[in-house]
């Protein structure tokens, strides 16, 4: 297998097989985001795709029921070149059950509903997309490049596709500023998205990354421990999708949680209300990572 720099994956995905068919993030743009930043994106090419795939089927080929398509977006790659490795995967693991990407908002909106039912089709099931927050404010200042109606549209069209989102919000996202409107909108946009999984991460400022020099020009500040909690509680509160599988087990999270939304919000909330009181354990500060 020839990955070129650091892959990354959904923590869901641990156990799938990573095919990198482009390189870096098309957007590339996210001020706190830094995974991408040394690569200039690229569709990979085909060749060395279909060569990764034929290597993963010697050796393990009935082994593979899941595959993630890495890199940052995926999605953005044009239909054509979509087919051949759906097709491919197909037809070199025979108990295939999901083939999965990361998208943005962009991508899905570039794609009309009948090229998305194609993929679904192929063998695409489900679409991770980090619109981080549901504040426009928010998401203009961390360069999403996308706004709430953007990722609502991008819902729809996916919904209509038949294809499953994963959706991921950025506590912290809004700074202290916007904590609040933040939490709020975010919760907003997870209702207007209806995805079947919705995870919240905390936001960590990475050195060098434009967020960082924000900061550093007090042009940005992280709320507080509390203030984050208290960003979770209003989410927690708010979001009503309509049957979700929640978590916020990433470890960059203080607080731990899962659940369904909103079936379990009065729990949830109890557990964030236990822990805004000092009466359930927070992760350490030492156990935290990206
Ligand atoms: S779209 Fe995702 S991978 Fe690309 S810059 Fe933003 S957060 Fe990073």
């Amino acid at each position: 297998m020839r990955y070129e720099g650091t892959v990354y994956r959904p923590p869901s995905e641990a156990d799938a097989f990573i095919l990198q068919a482009t390189i870096g993030c098309s957007w590339n743009a996210c001020t706190y985001c830094d995974m991408y930043r040394a690569k200039q994106f690229r569709v990979r090419d085909m060749s060395e795709v279909l060569a990764d795939i034929e290597e993963v089927r010697q050796a393990a080929g009935d082994q593979v029921d899941k595959v993630f398509v890495a890199d940052g977006d995926a999605l953005v790659m044009e239909l054509g070149h979509w087919r051949e490795i759906l097709d491919a995967c197909r037809e070199a693991f025979p108990r295939l059950r999901r083939v999965s990407c990361y998208a943005t908002a962009m991508n899905l909106k570039a794609k009309s509903v009948e090229e998305l039912k194609s993929l679904r089709e192929w063998g695409l099931r489900l679409c991770y997309i980090g619109p981080e927050s549901g504040d426009d404010p928010t998401m203009k200042k961390i360069a999403k490049g996308a706004g709430f109606d953007d990722h609502a549209e991008a819902a729809r069209r996916a919904h209509e596709a038949g294809l499953k989102l994963s959706a991921i919000f950025l506590l912290g996202a809004g700074g202290v500023e916007r904590s609040q409107e933040h939490a709020r909108a975010s919760a907003e946009l997870a209702t207007a998205m209806n995805p079947r999984f919705v995870s919240l991460l905390t936001l960590t400022v990475i050195p060098g990354t434009p967020i960082a020099k924000l900061q550093e020009r007090g042009k940005f500040t992280l709320p507080g421990v509390e203030a984050l909690l208290r960003e979770l509680r209003t989410f927690v509160a708010h979001a009503e999708p309509r049957d979700a599988i929640f978590r916020t087990n990433h470890a960059s999270n203080y607080l731990p949680l899962s659940g369904r939304l909103p079936r379990d919000r009065e729990r949830i909330v109890g557990v964030v209300d236990a822990a805004l009181g000092g009466d359930a354990p927070l992760r350490p500060e030492w156990a935290r990572g990206l």
